[in-house]
């Protein structure tokens, strides 16, 4: 799995919003790092340029040492952000299914049943996303961000919408499922319970323009 460095990274949109003043961040890879700060700080914004959604204004991203758009054609990569943004026209299943043929992986027998039966979604595989809860959409777009099995995860607000109780499922099971493949993965957060839940290190920033205030390393018994 790659790492990723942001290198004196800085965005400022048109209109001046200084959303990310020069920050150094490194993402270890084959973790689960954690980005928590107050709304507004230009986590999200983080979060895009490493995704290659956004350019920098300034600065620079690597991953695993090169200009992201090299490693991420090998390595892979995937989003799962607060929207969804499923397509309407396709079932859960239908969904996953044109991820992974986008990505090009050959589907293995009972794959995508597996993984929706992990996020808690058995009974809709066939089920369109109009029908489903705002959390249901969610926990759908996260199964489909982990069928590629890509080297690099981000993940802004995942489960903004979901339910409590699947959210504390997610947050034992995910975890694991990261470590056993190795999985370089970014979260957004609000939460600090989530982040700590969730991850091997929380960095904490403060409002815009976010510098670090606090950088932990997480180290939990997973069960
Ligand atoms: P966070 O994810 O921490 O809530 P964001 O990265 O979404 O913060 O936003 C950081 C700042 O940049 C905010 O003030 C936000 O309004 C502004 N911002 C984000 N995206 C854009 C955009 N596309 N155009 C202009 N301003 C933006
Ligand atoms: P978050 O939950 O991360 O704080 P936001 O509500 O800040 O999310 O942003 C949601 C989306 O809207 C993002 O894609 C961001 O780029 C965009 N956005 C945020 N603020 C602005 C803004 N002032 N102008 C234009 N787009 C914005």
């Amino acid at each position: 799995p790659p790492e990723v460095a942001c290198i004196a990274l800085a965005k400022t949109f048109p209109g001046g919003t200084e959303a990310v003043r020069p920050l150094d961040l490194s993402f270890a890879a084959g973790q689960t790092t954690a980005l928590v700060g107050p709304s507004g700080c230009g986590k999200s914004t983080v979060l895009r340029l490493v995704a290659g959604l956004e350019s920098p204004s300034a600065g620079r991203i690597e991953i695993a040492g090169a200009p992201p758009a090299e490693t991420l054609r090998r390595a892979g990569l995937s989003v799962a952000f607060q929207d969804p943004s499923l397509l309407p026209w396709r079932s859960v299943r239908g969904n996953i299914e044109l991820a992974l043929g986008l990505a090009r992986r050959p589907v293995e027998a009972g794959e995508v049943d597996q993984l929706i039966r992990l996020v808690g979604l058995d009974g809709f595989a066939e089920t369109r996303p109009a029908e489903l809860s705002g959390g249901m959409r969610q926990r759908a777009a996260i199964a489909r961000a982990l069928a590629t099995r890509p080297g690099l995860l981000l993940l802004d607000e995942p489960f903004g919408a979901v339910d409590e109780l699947t959210r504390r499922q997610l947050a034992q099971d995910l975890p694991r499922i990261w470590e056993a493949r190795g999985t370089t993965t970014l979260l957004v957060t609000h939460s600090v319970t989530e982040a700590v839940a969730l991850s091997d290190r929380v960095i904490v920033l403060s409002p815009r323009p976010a510098e670090v205030v606090a950088d932990i390393a997480i180290d939990l018994p997973r069960p």
